[in-house]
C-alpha cells in the first residue's frame, strides 16, 4: 500500500524525501529496510521463507534478507552469482535454482556448487542426472490451471511454459539417474483468490499422494499480492498459511514424516519497500489532456507498459508552494523515451488512463509508490539510458546500494 507522505511516522515522508532529493539527482529508486523487515515478520509461521530475488535482486537487499535468515530462489546463472556474492552458501539448500531449462554454463555451476535444482522440465532432470547423480532436485508441478494478475504472469495451465505437466513421468528419470527428490513445488502467479488457492493446495496433496515419494518439503511458491491502492485489502496471511498448513499436515501424515512448508514470495516482501523518484521537465496540453513529462521512462519502471499496472503517484513541489489536493486535474504521465507506449498511466493493452493529480509544475517531483518489486530489476538500457541509482534507507541513514551506470559503460561493451 502506498505510504502517506504526510505521515511523518513513515520513512517515506515528505521531509525525508526532500532531503534525499537534495542529496541524489533524479531519477532514482529508494528502498526502506523497515518495510521489508515488517513483511518478513508477517510470514514467520512458514518453516522457510525463500525470497524470489528476481523481484529485487540488488545484492545489498539480498544481504539484508540473509541477515534475517531468509533463503533464496535464483532463476538464472546471474542470480546464482548474486546469491553467492551476498553470502548464501553453496552445498546447502540456501539457494535453489528454479527454471525450465539448464544451459551448459548454468548446469556446470549448479553441479560444482551442489545447488538444488527445482526442475520445470523433464529434460532438465535428464541433463542434470547424467553428470550429477545424487543431486538434490525439486519438481515444479504445473497443476493444470493457473492464476495471475495479468496474462503475462499466469504461470499454470495448458498455456503456461512453466512446470512439469505430468510429474509422474519425472519419477523414473529421478530413479534412473539416482537423483534425490527433496520437494514438490507449485507457483501459480501473482494474485490470490482463496477458492482458487484451495484448489492449488488440493492439487499439491493429490500429487504428493500419487507420486508417493520420500520428500522432505513442499513449496507454496510465490504470488502473494500486495495492495497497490489505498482501498485494496491486504492478503489474509493467516488464511493463506492455514490452507497450506492443512495440505502439509495431510501430506506429512500420508508419508509418515515431517514435511517442511516453504513459501517463495518476491513481490510480497519488497513491493511496498520501494519508490521511484523522478523530476518533471515538461508539461503539454494536447486537446483537453495534460501531459506531464518526467525523466524516468519505461526502461526504468516497466510494469505500467508491460502489464498496465497501477502505481500510486504523489507530487512533491520543487518550490515552496503547498500542493492543493482539492484542485485535481486530468493528467497523463509520460517518460522521455522515443516510444509512444512510454506512459505510466495506462491500462493493460495500452489504453491511456487519466489520473486525477494536483496541478504539477516543471521542477516538481513525482513519486511512484510500491515499486520495490519488478522495478529496478526489470529496468533496461533501451534508448541507451543508463540504469539509475538505488538508495537504501536503513537505521535512519541513506546509502547508495547501486550507483548510476554511465553511458560510457554501456558503450564500452561494443568497442
Ligand atoms: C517470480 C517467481 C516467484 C515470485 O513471484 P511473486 O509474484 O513476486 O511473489 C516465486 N517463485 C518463482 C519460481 C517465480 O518465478
Amino acid at each position: 500500500m502506498p505510504q502517506d507522505l504526510n505521515d511523518l511516522k513513515n520513512n517515506f515522508n515528505i521531509n525525508n524525501i526532500k532531503k534525499l532529493i537534495k542529496k541524489y539527482s533524479s531519477p532514482f529508486w529508494i528502498y526502506d529496510a523497515d518495510t521489508i523487515y515488517k513483511k518478513i515478520k508477517l510470514l514467520k509461521q512458514f518453516d522457510v521463507i525463500r525470497f524470489a530475488q528476481k523481484s529485487c535482486s540488488n545484492i545489498n537487499i539480498l544481504r539484508l534478507m540473509k541477515n534475517k535468515n531468509i533463503k533464496i530462489d535464483a532463476v538464472s546463472l546471474g542470480e546464482i552469482e548474486r546469491a553467492l556474492l551476498s553470502g548464501f552458501q553453496p552445498n546447502t539448500n540456501e539457494i535453489i535454482f528454479t527454471a525450465d531449462i539448464l544451459d551448459q554454463e548454468t548446469l556446470f555451476k549448479v553441479v560444482d556448487y551442489k545447488i538444488p535444482v527445482n526442475a520445470g522440465s523433464l529434460d532438465m532432470l535428464k541433463q542434470l542426472g547424467k553428470i550429477s547423480p545424487g543431486h538434490h532436485v525439486w519438481i515444479r508441478i504445473n497443476p493444470g490451471f493457473g492464476y495471475g494478475h495479468s496474462k503475462k504472469t499466469n504461470t499454470g495451465g495448458e498455456n503456461s511454459k512453466h512446470g512439469i505437466w505430468d510429474p509422474e513421468l519425472a519419477i523414473p528419470i529421478i530413479k534412473k539417474y539416482k537423483l534425490k527428490l527433496v520437494g514438490l513445488h507449485m507457483h501459480i502467479g501473482s494474485g490470490v483468490n482463496y477458492i482458487h488457492l484451495k484448489k492449488v493446495c488440493q492439487s499439491m496433496m493429490k500429487y504428493a499422494f500419487k507420486l508417493n515419494q520420500e520428500i522432505s518439503s513442499i513449496s507454496a511458491g510465490g504470488g502473494l499480492p500486495v495492495p497497490y491502492t489505498f482501498t485494496e485489502k491486504p492478503i489474509d496471511i493467516k488464511k493463506y498459511f492455514n490452507l497450506w498448513n492443512e495440505a502439509r499436515k495431510k501430506i506429512s501424515q500420508f508419508l509418515g514424516k515431517k514435511i517442511e512448508l516453504e513459501i517463495e514470495p518476491g513481490r510480497f516482501l519488497v513491493a511496498e519497500s520501494g519508490i521511484l523518484i523522478s523530476k518533471v521537465w515538461a508539461t503539454k496540453k494536447t486537446g483537453n489532456k495534460t501531459f506531464i513529462l518526467i525523466d524516468a521512462g519505461f526502461n526504468d519502471l516497466m510494469r505500467p507498459t508491460m502489464y498496465g499496472s497501477y502505481h500510486h503517484i504523489s507530487v512533491i513541489p520543487g518550490d515552496n508552494r503547498i500542493i492543493n489536493e482539492q484542485e485535481m486535474t486530468d493528467t497523463v504521465v509520460a517518460g522521455p523515451l522515443c516510444e509512444s507506449g512510454d506512459i505510466f498511466t495506462q491500462e493493460e493493452g495500452g489504453t491511456l488512463q487519466i489520473r486525477k493529480l494536483p496541478i504539477i509544475k516543471i521542477g516538481d517531483y513525482l513519486i511512484f509508490h510500491d515499486t520495490g518489486a519488478y522495478g529496478a530489476s526489470m529496468s533496461s538500457n533501451y534508448n541507451t539510458r543508463p540504469l539509475i541509482p538505488e538508495i537504501l534507507i536503513k537505521n535512519n541513514n541513506s546509502f547508495i546500494i547501486r550507483r548510476r551506470q554511465t553511458i560510457q559503460e554501456i558503450l564500452q561493451l561494443e568497442l
